[in-house]
Order: structure tokens, then C-alpha cells, then sequence
């Protein structure tokens, strides 16, 4: 719980895929946590070699292991939002 004193604690938060909105709440980050991952919103082939950058947040965002695999099919491997808008809020379930 955050006391409004510093950061919350990883394990006390939420955890939220930001195409699809899947979510999780902290008490099953135990058993279903590894289904997210840190997207690079710059790929690292796309890093110039030789390059120090440091990195924050705004280079990242958090996917669920499906999206993070359909981002980077997709022409939109930098922009999530664009992403969503072409493919999640396209879909048709049958
Ligand atoms: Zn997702």
C-alpha cells in the first residue's frame, strides 16, 4: 500500500496491458505477472551503435506477451496507439 510517502512497492500495483487493457490486480501478479512485458518503443536495431542514450519510462510501455508479439508484426512497432487503433479496434471475434 502506498503511503503516500514514496513509490508503491512493484508487488502492490496493478499491472495493465496498454493495447488491449488486460488486467491484473496485485494480489495474482504471482501467477500471472509474466504475461506482461516491457515493450521498447525504439527498437534496439534501431540504436545507433557506439551511442550512449540514457533510457526513461516514455521509452517503454507495458504490453501483454500477445500484444507485445503482434507489435512487432505490425508497421506500428513504435506507436501503440496507432496500433490499437488499426488492429485491436478492428478485430472481429467469430
Ligand atoms: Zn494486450
Amino acid at each position: 500500500m502506498n503511503d503516500g510517502k514514496g513509490a508503491a512497492p512493484l508487488e502492490a500495483l496493478s499491472i495493465k496491458c496498454e493495447a488491449c487493457d488486460y488486467a491484473i490486480s496485485p494480489k495474482d501478479q504471482l501467477i500471472w505477472g509474466t504475461g506482461f512485458e516491457l515493450h521498447h518503443l525504439m527498437p534496439w536495431a534501431e540504436m545507433q551503435e557506439g551511442v550512449e542514450r540514457e533510457l526513461i519510462a516514455d521509452d517503454f510501455a507495458v504490453l501483454c506477451a500477445t500484444c507485445h508479439r503482434a507489435i512487432h508484426r505490425s508497421d506500428h512497432v513504435s506507436d501503440v496507439r496507432r496500433f490499437v487503433h488499426e488492429f485491436w479496434r478492428n478485430v472481429v471475434f467469430e
